[in-house]
């Protein structure tokens, strides 16, 4: 992505100042995650996360250099501890408690809401999900899927589209600003701030 200096440093697309920016992106992302858990509510349904809840809190996970960046600020510490074992997140601390909450990436505000995915016909016939292209549609037509973590025992399929998470929006967000900060770095992964 080609952007000038003068649009990076207005908008505060700089190593120095990104994890500023993404403060404020994660404040818009949790007070949209906490408006979808309301209008869950509103289908007489409770999430089952909770402190100390940590199945979704996996090993081998990586985000944006923009994310890390705001592990690194609020702290700038944390590669001095031991990681968690292998086998789940490093930040997880013997309690099943995230140690970088306030910092965490944004894939860990999502967990537990009802996700909607939309992917091509052939996106979808390439990764094995059909096994044909209906002759009627055209490969490009998008299908909508949706997930939910098994501990949270909802019938997504039910659920109004303004209580799914769509995350198509956020990502390219997401993607876009590393891509203006950090031109083509690869993504961090979590283990990464423990190996020195
Ligand atoms: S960073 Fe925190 S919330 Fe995210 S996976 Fe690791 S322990 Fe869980
Ligand atoms: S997403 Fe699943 S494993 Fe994670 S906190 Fe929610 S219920 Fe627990």
């Amino acid at each position: 992505m080609k952007v000038s200096d003068a649009y990076r440093e207005a908008n505060g697309f700089t190593p120095e100042k990104i994890a500023d920016v993404m403060i404020g992106f994660y404040e818009k992302i949790d007070a949209r995650c906490a408006e979808i858990e309301r209008r869950i509510e509103r289908e007489g349904v409770k999430l089952n996360c909770r402190p100390g809840c940590c199945g979704c809190c996996r090993d081998g996970l990586t985000m944006t250099q923009a994310e890390a960046a705001v592990i690194r600020k609020q702290f700038p510490d944390i590669g001095k501890a031991l990681p968690h074992p292998q086998g789940a997140c490093p930040f997880l601390d013997d309690d099943g408690l995230c140690r970088i909450y306030s910092a965490r990436p944004y894939i860990c505000r999502t967990h537990g809401l009802p996700m909607r995915y939309f992917l091509t016909l052939a996106d979808a016939l390439e990764m094995g999900m059909i096994e044909a292209i209906p002759e009627d549609h055209s490969p490009d037509q998008k299908i909508e899927l949706r997930d939910i973590c098994e501990l949270n025992t909802l019938d997504v399929m039910d659920l109004p589209e303004e209580a799914c998470w769509a995350s198509e929006i956020a990502e390219a967000q997401l993607a876009a600003m590393d891509a203006c900060t950090f031109g083509d770095a690869p993504r961090v992964e979590m283990r990464s701030f423990f190996e020195k």
